[in-house]
């Protein structure tokens, strides 16, 4: 396993982190915990949750592992990572109180100000003194790290940065968002913050086309995904990509990415970064440019959901509107645009928005009428 230090803490982190937000069958609280503990034998020593993943069942699975793996801490240190997206003190109070519990711990090592989407609603929280809230929990020994999690492109990380001093930061990247927080890394890394890169595999997109991004592998003995992991093994600006594993197979496959890592050859991370700006010629590549819309449409958020239908499906569009931009199915922007073409004259790739958001528009009506039915 490659271990480094987690911004300026001494925290010396595994590269790869096992991530508790993908358990299939949430409710087989022993055997994910299982898979958990074997994860703990092969290195790996960062642990990320969230209260309520998989249907609120994570933090107990996680507990359920802990439970074991408490006994040798001291030999061998592990870090855990959980998260409150509340916006009131009380209220985050109530989830530290609640995730030390199920999780069976005193302290929890990397707390989250979770899912930071925008700025207003960074300073929202802040305004609502959540991060004063995070500082007592941090002086009473409950926390010991104040980090952040969020989907905001680059130059917003840097405001924020710049207005807080975090210890560390989880963000989305990997080889297909890598364009839109690019920035970010940059900002995290000159302020020294430690960095755990959530979603290294495109949400299982990167695995499910494999000829598209083969451009990833460096080598010929590897696999995609393999190749997509030691790109951010290469990026001394992360410290750990977080795998959502389900079985040993996928534990295995990301044990042997980081056993049989070597420093990408420049060149080869010149022809993987050429690579993504190819293979990305139809998808939008987060540049932001077209953030202008009069209507306010979140165009960005709803072309990278559209990324999600051309390479997945129709759900994991509507999931990627829902879960990771936070975008209410029921507001549906897509069905808002006037079609005045504005963002379409200033997109990078000349993608065709106005047709992609009726698209999007159809996606979401026929999901809603769906679900109105079985009411
Ligand atoms: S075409 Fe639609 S999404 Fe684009 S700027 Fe105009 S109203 Fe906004
Ligand atoms: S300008 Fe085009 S490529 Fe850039 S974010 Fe907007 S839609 Fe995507």
């Amino acid at each position: 396993m490659i271990f480094s230090e987690y911004g300026k803490t001494g925290k010396q982190v595994s590269a790869i982190g096992f991530g508790g937000m993908r358990f299939t069958n949430a409710a087989d609280i022993d055997g994910n915990a299982g898979l958990i503990k074997k994860a703990y034998d092969t290195g790996i020593n960062y642990f990320d949750t969230a209260p309520i993943y998989c249907d609120d069942k994570s933090e107990e699975i996680f507990g359920a592992a802990l439970k074991e793996m408490v006994k040798s801490r001291d030999e061998k240190p592990f870090y855990v990572s959980t998260k409150s997206g509340k916006d009131k003190p009380e209220e985050v109070r109530k989830d530290i109180e609640k995730s030390l519990k199920r999780l069976g711990l005193d302290s929890i090592d990397f707390y989250h100000y979770w899912c930071i989407l925008t700025l207003d609603e960074y300073y929202k929280r802040k305004e609502n003194r959540v991060l004063k809230e995070f500082e007592k929990l941090k002086e009473e020994g409950l926390i010991k790290h104040i980090c952040v999690s969020t989907h905001m492109a680059g130059d917003d990380i840097g405001t924020m940065l710049d207005d807080y001093s975090f210890d560390g930061i989880l963000l989305g990247y990997s080889a297909m968002n890598f364009a839109y927080r690019e920035k970010g890394l940059d900002f995290a890394s000159q302020k020294y913050l430690g960095v755990v890169a959530m979603n290294p595999l495109g949400g299982g997109i990167i695995p499910r086309n494999p000829e598209l991004f083969d451009f990833v592998k460096s080598r010929n003995d590897e696999n995609v995904i393999e190749g997509a992991l030691r790109f951010l093994f290469n990026d001394e600006r992360i410290n750990v990509a977080l795998v959502g594993f389900n079985n040993e197979k996928e534990l295995r496959e990301a044990v042997k990415a980081v056993e049989g890592f070597e420093p990408i050859p420049s060149e080869s991370l010149e022809n993987i970064r050429r690579g993504i700006k190819e293979a990305f010629n139809e998808l939008c590549t987060g540049c932001q440019y077209c953030d202008k819309c009069p209507l306010r449409i979140p165009v960005p958020k709803m072309m990278d959901s559209y990324n999600q239908l051309m390479l997945g499906n129709s759900d994991d569009m509507l999931g990627r509107l829902k879960w990771h931009w936070g975008i209410e199915l029921k507001d549906n922007p897509a069905g808002k645009c006037s079609e005045c073409g504005l963002c379409e004259r200033i997109c990078t790739q000349q993608l065709p928005i106005r047709k992609r958001l009726r698209e999007m528009n159809e996606k979401v009506q026929q999901h809603l009428a769906k679900q109105q039915s079985k009411r």
